[in-house]
């Protein structure tokens, strides 16, 4: 996956959500897919685009959230190089929307309830 893209498209979904999300100067950074995203590659392209629209102060927070095994149920959070359970070794779902939501840094609630 070019997290780069989903990197940039997250970003602009955010500010169009939450227009004060600049002057705030925090952000966070939601891995919802890690089958799809790596943390320190989505930390790198969104520092690059915020340094691009000036916000090169901006602190961000870059969580990766879970994923549940459809077989075993335990939860992974895997890589993209290798997307599968820690537990048992079985390929986890990939979710079908964003890869990455980006949002104000207040927690996971607000993210969730976030616009997608
Ligand atoms: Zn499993």
């Amino acid at each position: 996956m070019h997290e780069a893209g989903a990197v940039a498209a997250a970003i602009d979904e955010a500010f169009e959500a939450w227009p004060s999300l600049a002057s705030d100067g925090r952000m966070a950074v939601s891995i919802v897919d890690p089958t799809r995203a790596e943390a320190s590659a989505v930390e790198f392209y969104a520092r690059a685009l915020l340094g691009e629209l000036g916000l090169d102060g901006m602190t961000l927070s870059v969580r990766t959230e879970p994923v549940a095994c459809e077989l075993c149920g335990a939860a992974s959070v895997p890589t993209p190089v290798e997307p599968c359970c820690e537990a048992c070794g079985a390929p986890l779902p990939r979710s079908t929307g964003p890869a990455i939501v980006c949002g104000p840094d207040e927690g996971a609630d607000t993210i969730a309830s976030g616009v997608r």
